[in-house]
């Protein structure tokens, strides 16, 4: 039996999702995520219990671990587990992206000295220690954007017009990373931010497959919601792109230079880019999957067999695996992450079952909990939920999300009410 590390932080949609691929295709999964992350680790018993944070040690782990029962194949979930499946990978000689490059697809600002220097279009950018006074970068060309160096999902990027505008999303970013999800982290990483020049244009995102350093692109998602800030909510990402094809063909160009710039080469990658007439701007590549639930919205088909998941896509590449012949099913797939309308305490979400009932919607999934405070950007790390969408066509998709969205209805009260009642 095949066996393969799974690499997570926490259990969740995705997690499940390869649980279910392993069995499918009989493969022994051995789940490895941080020991205080297993609470609710259905595999708890059979979890490799590593500190992401002791890196050296969580190596150390697997590699012991690998001696008992041989590893066949890594998967990471996560941009921090993906840092620690490439050290293993080189540990365990299994192929995989290189960690010097996951390294800088993990960061912000190292990302941008690749690009740069690989002569790809990028944004003029400085780095900076958090604790400095941002005016220190004066004079800039504005609209900049102000981001941290290594967090993800939008957290704390902010579009800046101005000197005031400048110095107040930098003190915003340093309460931001004193989050204890960020300190737990304990890594110095989360110190310094990058500021850098904002480009206008449409954004796409690529979700490619890598294997002995060859890129394959299996979706080009377009992002229909402008996304020109202050902060940078992602909404809908549909798929096909109703790009002309010269721009797709560009789009994938620019990725496939960008990856070769930092390194990638086995393995998962998800890309952002942005188009407009200066060429296309690669934002970032991160060396994982499309994240958690989002990754519904991708099904793979080999001729005539049925779909299979994203997931047992990856854990079939995983097991070494020729996954070439699988392409995306046919017709438009889309996706909603169901933003966050204003911070308060969620009481409850009602209209799923109407917005179920729209043509085209798959699913309507609500993953914040009742009496969870949501917190939206740029300060957040989540969504209310996801809404899936099937169409022939990419706008038809899209506009089922609409509708369906539209029929959902929040009940968030304000945080202040909440504490008021409580102290009687
Ligand atoms: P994260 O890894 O948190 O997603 P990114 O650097 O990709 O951080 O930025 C998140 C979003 O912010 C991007 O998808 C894009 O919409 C916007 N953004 C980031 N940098 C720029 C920029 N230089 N110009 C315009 N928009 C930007």
């Amino acid at each position: 039996m095949r066996r393969v590390l799974l690499l997570a932080t926490t259990t969740g949609y995705q997690t499940r999702a390869f649980g279910d691929a392993a069995e499918r295709l009989g493969v022994d999964l051995v789940f490895a995520t941080d020991r205080c992350n297993v609470l609710d680790d259905p595999w708890q018993d059979a979890a490799l219990a590593i500190r992401f944070h002791h890196e050296g040690a969580a190596i150390e782990a697997i590699a012991r671990a690998a001696v008992e029962k041989p590893i066949d194949g890594v998967l990471a979930v996560g941009d921090r587990p993906s840092i620690i499946a490439a050290a293993a990978c080189e540990v365990l000689n299994l192929p995989w992206h290189p960690l010097t490059a996951v390294t800088i697809a993990r960061s912000k600002r190292l990302t941008r000295e690749r690009l740069r220097d690989a002569g790809l279009p990028a944004p003029w950018f400085r780095s900076i220690d958090l604790s400095a006074d941002p005016r220190s970068l004066l004079p800039v060309d504005f609209p900049c954007v102000v981001k941290p160096v290594a967090l993800t999902g939008s957290r704390g990027v902010m579009r800046a017009n101005d000197e005031p505008a400048l110095v107040a999303a930098f003190n915003r970013l340093r309460s931001i990373v004193k989050a204890p999800d960020i300190r737990g982290e304990r890594s110095g990483i989360h110190d310094t931010a990058v500021v850098e020049g904002f480009i206008a244009g449409r954004e796409f995102a690529v979700e490619g497959l890598m294997t002995a350093g060859r890129l394959r692109i299996l979706a080009i998602f377009d992002k229909p919601d402008p996304l020109d800030g202050p902060f940078f909510e992602e909404t809908i990402y549909v798929t096909p792109s109703s790009a002309p094809s010269s721009d797709q063909a560009a789009i994938i160009s620019a990725v496939t230079q960008a990856v070769e710039a930092i390194g990638l080469r086995h393995g998962p990658i998800h890309a952002e880019c942005r188009l407009n007439e200066d060429g296309v701007f690669v934002l970032e590549v991160a060396a994982r999957p499309i994240g958690g639930l989002c990754a519904r919205v991708l099904r793979l088909v080999e001729e005539e067999a049925s779909a299979i998941s994203f997931e047992e896509l990856l854990l079939r590449h995983a097991i070494g695996q020729n996954v070439t012949r699988y392409e995306r099913e046919q017709g438009a797939s889309a996706v909603m992450m169901i933003p966050i309308p204003r911070r308060g305490v969620l009481r409850s979400v009602t209209g799923i079952d109407q917005a179920r009932a729209v043509r085209g919607i798959d699913d309507v999934r609500i993953t914040a909990k009742p009496d969870q405070v949501l917190v939206p950007l740029p300060e957040g790390n989540s969504y209310l939920g996801f809404i899936f969408a099937h169409a022939d066509e990419p706008s038809s998709a899209v506009a089922a999300l609409r509708a369906a969205h539209a029929r959902l209805v929040m009940d968030i009260e304000p945080e202040v009410r909440v504490l008021q009642s409580v102290h009687g």
